[in-house]
């Protein structure tokens, strides 16, 4: 099928450009949320993570978060059940990897290895470890991807590996320190490899 490969190498030097766009101290502009073109294509990641994401304090939300290495670029992916439909949650790697306090101080503050104030993902100062929020739709559900360059799960200071991951009870403002206002955890999984 020419046409579908020839349309398949446009995509891939798409991609290429973009990794090189990125660099190490620029990261490619994306999106809030969904996966572009990168992935589409690149679907052999360099590494994994899945992550069991546990109820916190009887919260009921569970699920799953997953990130994949593509060269610089890792991708995030959630599917979490049990949140209130039409509702916003933050979503954080926290900097330890300790999910046993019920109000979430065990796993410390977001991800912070640059030493930078909280803010929005993607555009302008952020810690590495705060992400776009999670939209919960119409059973309490949630599907969710994101990409980033901000952090790595190969390795370096901006490794998550080790850390925590955490869905909180509010939409972060993405403003308000440190923590964009987005209230104590539902819930809580260790990163680690798979
Ligand atoms: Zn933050």
């Amino acid at each position: 099928m020419p046409v579908l490969r020839s349309a398949a190498a446009l995509v891939v030097a798409a991609a290429s450009a973009a990794l090189l766009a990125g660099g190490c101290s620029s990261p490619p502009a994306l999106g809030e949320s969904g996966v572009g073109v990168l992935t589409d294509v690149l679907t052999d990641p360099t590494a994994t993570a899945v992550v069991r994401v546990a109820p916190v304090a009887g919260s009921g939300v569970e699920g799953r978060v997953t990130f994949a290495q593509f060269g610089s670029v890792v991708v995030v992916r959630a599917q979490l059940f049990g949140l209130t439909p039409g509702r916003a949650y933050g979503l954080h790697v926290h900097e330890r990897g300790d999910c046993r306090s019920a109000d979430g101080t065990a796993a410390g503050g977001h991800f912070n290895p640059a030493g930078a104030p909280h803010g929005r993902p993607g555009r302008g100062a952020h810690h590495a470890g705060d992400l776009p929020n999670l939209h919960a739709e119409g059973e309490g559900a949630v599907n969710y991807a994101y990409e980033t360059s901000a952090i790595s799960i190969t390795g370096g200071p901006t490794s998550v590996i080790g850390r925590s991951i955490i869905v909180s009870r509010d939409a972060d403002d993405h403003r308000t320190q440190p923590d964009g206002n987005s209230g104590p955890p539902l819930a809580c999984g260790f990163i680690r490899l798979s």
